[in-house]
């Protein structure tokens, strides 16, 4: 398929009911900073940009309030100026991009958000989604941090739990949706 070319006025677009393409594009930490265009080249990011937003979060609006991106799509771009331990190889956030070799950033596309809703319980909304949304993974970081959720062909359903290590680093522990729904499940 070939390449989109975007202009900036693209990114107002709609994406799902309640955000525009920017609000998952421009958005960020790295991309404050840098503010690069960022744009996705591929159809099928863009086409998986729209589905996580009707997938997910346009249901987690409606049932929580108004959802705050923290970290959306990265492209290759924006990839090299973020520091720190990041996979994107395996995080989903690249969408569909392709690498300079024409290889998939992360095999396992579809695409990801990081995102919270102010004032809810990300615990709460974690075990919304797991309950009725075919999304591919969630990544669990602790009630009052943002979840990182993906949808993507491979719909797995895979939750993992990012505990805190003793020094401070992240300790992936895969749990099933039910775990999340015994945590977090409101009280009677
Ligand atoms: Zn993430």
């Amino acid at each position: 398929m070939p390449e989109v070319l975007m202009t900036d006025a693209d990114l107002d677009a709609p994406c799902g009911r309640c955000l525009t393409l920017r609000d998952l594009v421009h958005v960020g930490e790295t991309w404050a900073r840098v503010r690069i265009p960022n744009y996705p080249r591929q159809p099928e990011t863009i086409a998986w940009l729209h589905r996580l937003a009707e997938r997910v979060l346009d249901p987690v609006a409606t049932q929580f309030g108004p959802v705050q991106i923290t970290y959306g799509f990265a492209s290759c771009d924006l990839i090299r100026h973020i520091p720190g331990r990041i996979d994107p190889s395996r995080d989903q956030h690249a969408g569909h991009e392709l690498r300079r070799d024409g290889h998939m950033v992360c095999p396992r596309g579809g695409q990801a958000a990081d995102f919270q809703v102010p004032g809810v319980c990300s615990g709460r909304v974690a075990t919304f989604i797991a309950a009725g949304i075919a999304f591919d993974r969630i990544y669990f970081y602790g009630s009052d941090r943002p979840l990182h959720v993906s949808v993507g062909p491979e719909a797995k359903h895979t939750v993992v739990e990012m505990r805190s290590g003793r020094d401070g680093r992240r300790i992936p522990r895969v749990r099933s949706p039910d775990w999340l729904g015994g945590q977090f499940a409101p009280a009677l």
